[in-house]
């Protein structure tokens, strides 16, 4: 991270809060509960959340869904002077649309080793060469409350799964089968 960006922690707090209640709002609906908002200036400029399931559309990520409304706000693919707040490390489609529009910084919740494009698995955010712009990345943000509501979707999700797997074998199939 450069020594010349000036990183107010109090204000990535605030806005991460305002990411993981995007992130709520896909929890309601049934989807993976990830939120963003978009910054600029210290306003909220656009809000997105994921809606993978909702819109049928492997593509509609939150990061995606706030980047596109962002830059219809601006009436400017440039996201200039623009943070991203995202709840979850941004993965390579993300990473690599982020890029595209430019934004000054991304600040996430929490980590992705497996498959997050801002240093969990690999960097495509502040990698550069190849790519044309380079993006802080600030990660680490509120992740306990991101992870929380990430593990809970997930604990959810596995005990609907069994519950319905129990119910269709008939009451007297074990609750937990074999795969
Ligand atoms: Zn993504």
């Amino acid at each position: 991270m450069s020594e010349d960006l000036i990183i107010d922690l109090a204000s990535d707090a605030y806005f991460m809060g305002q990411a993981l209640r995007e992130a709520h709002k896909a929890y309601a609906a049934e989807e993976v509960p990830i939120g963003a908002v978009v910054v600029r200036e210290g306003e909220i400029i656009a809000r997105g959340w994921n809606q993978v399931e909702t819109l049928r559309d492997a593509t509609a990520h939150a990061e995606m869904l706030a980047l596109t409304a962002a830059q219809n706000r601006l009436e400017d693919w440039r996201l200039e002077k623009c943070i991203l707040y995202v709840t979850k490390e941004p993965c390579p489609m993300c990473a690599g649309a982020i890029v595209h529009c430019r934004p000054e910084r991304v600040v996430f919740g929490c980590p992705d080793l497996k498959a997050g494009a801002a240093g969990g698995w690999i960097n495509l955010l502040e990698s550069n060469p190849p790519l044309n712009h380079r993006c802080e990345a600030t990660g680490g943000v509120l992740e306990d409350e991101c992870v929380e509501l990430l593990q809970r979707f997930f604990r959810e999700a596995r005990a609907k799964t069994a519950a319905r797997r129990h119910r269709d074998s008939g009451p007297d199939a074990p609750l937990l089968e074999s795969p």
